[in-house]
């Protein structure tokens, strides 16, 4: 399917969902907010944006979204999991906590917070495999870092504290927010595989 056109989800539990909806709909896609099981049918792909994955996960039991989430992603639904969205992607989270449920879309374990009390919050110009128009601007906040990487899963890009960007099929999960710094060759990319 050509990325025109495409309905795509953003899980809109919690925390703004709008950026991500901007994003889609500059690149011609159609943007579905998501909130309830009933709206995740007929969408070609799902973006998880940030926030907190310990509160996502809870959202996404009381919503009813986790069963049907979990059967479409078990279909193969294209996923985008940003920071908070690549912790729930995750197969294993180190540092959640012990009622924080991530969905195993992607062979990858992450590190919440991984960049400690100096490094809350900061930008970095990353090299992206691949990614043609030079380096990407990441906007990092309180972000994880991936500290397992299982067979099957490209590495994208990386910091010196592991990596941060990797695709696994038509799932591609960031540690940062690819919404926040005006660039939107990601979520191109992202639209291109769906
Ligand atoms: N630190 C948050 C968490 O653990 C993620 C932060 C973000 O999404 N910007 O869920």
């Amino acid at each position: 399917m050509r990325a025109s056109g495409a309905k795509v989800g953003v899980l809109a539990l919690q925390g703004p969902a709008r950026l991500h909806a901007r994003a889609l709909a500059e690149l011609g896609a159609e943007p579905v907010e998501v909130r309830t099981p009933a709206h995740l049918v007929g969408v070609d792909a799902l973006v998880i944006p940030g926030g907190e994955s310990t509160t996502l996960s809870l959202l996404l039991d009381s919503s009813g979204v986790r069963g049907a989430l979990e059967d479409r992603v078990a279909d193969g639904l294209p996923v985008l999991g940003t920071c908070a969205g690549m912790i729930m992607c995750a197969a294993a989270v180190l540092g959640g906590r012990v009622d924080q449920h991530s969905l195993g879309i992607v062979d990858i374990d992450v590190r919440r917070n991984a960049f400690g009390r100096q490094r809350d919050s900061f930008e970095a110009d990353l090299d992206v495999e691949g990614l043609p128009g030079g380096r990407f601007p990441a906007v990092f906040i309180r972000a994880p870092v991936v500290a397992r990487v299982g067979p099957g899963v490209e590495v994208l890009a990386g910091l010196a504290e592991g990596p941060v960007l990797c695709r696994s099929g038509a799932v591609l999960v960031t540690a940062f927010h690819p919404e926040l710094g005006g660039d939107l060759r990601l979520h191109q990319s992202f639209l291109e595989r769906i």
